[in-house]
């Protein structure tokens, strides 16, 4: 088996993509976006029985980071986010409220996510690429090797791009991330967005009304 078996449900009240990334021969996982549902996360890897290994975020809003506290304390996986998102990390509680969610004070990360870095689950691994604009430690994650795979967070949607709005949002890097990041990659790159349907590069380089080229 050339490809791990990636699974992704959406969790919590603004319905984030969660995806579990899992190699069957290793038994190891990485969870990117544990956004809520801790225990139908939890349930998920069980189910396949395997252990995760990392904890992966695209970014430190309160949507993508909710589920994360319960799932470090079960599976004891380091917590691994861009340094730029840290302030929003540490301020999830206060996101929630903005919410009218409750949310618990964050465990500390660990080893802060640097662009180009490579991380592995058994014999596969994913590479952070920075791209900084929906917030400042935006980062997505691409599964390398037969069947890769782009994991956007809220940089990328399906003919959208994430708002720039919010805390640290800028619009001109956002767009300089899509354009000159994600843009370079193959353009048949499946994405799997922070929210709603999926797409591809090749796709959105032609169709998508913000970022097209
Ligand atoms: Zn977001
Ligand atoms: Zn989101």
């Amino acid at each position: 088996m050339t490809a791990p078996l990636v699974e992704t449900f959406p969790v919590g009240p603004l319905q984030c993509n969660c995806s579990i990334l899992v190699d069957e021969a290793s038994r190891e996982a990485v969870v990117i976006d544990p956004g809520g549902e801790p225990d139908r996360i939890l349930m998920a890897l069980a189910s396949v029985g395997v252990k995760a290994v990392a904890l992966l975020h695209t970014h430190a809003h309160f949507d993508h980071i909710t589920g994360t506290r319960e799932l470090a304390r079960v599976t004891e996986a380091p917590i691994r986010l861009h340094a730029a998102d840290r302030p929003l990390y540490d301020a999830l509680p206060e996101q929630a409220a903005a919410f009218g969610l409750p949310a618990e004070t964050p465990l500390p990360p660990g080893a802060p996510l640097t662009d180009g870095e490579t991380v592995r689950f058994g014999r596969f691994e994913v590479r952070a690429i920075h791209t900084p604009g929906h917030t400042p430690g935006s980062t997505c994650f691409e599964l390398q090797g037969d069947s890769p795979v782009l994991f956007a967070g809220d940089t990328l949607f399906r003919r959208s791009i994430g708002r720039t709005d919010l805390w640290g949002g800028d619009t001109e890097k956002i767009l300089a991330s899509i354009r000159e990041k994600l843009f370079a990659l193959p353009g048949d790159l499946p994405v799997i967005c922070g929210h709603g349907p999926g797409t591809t590069i090749g796709e959105e380089k032609r169709l998508n009304p913000f970022a097209a080229v």
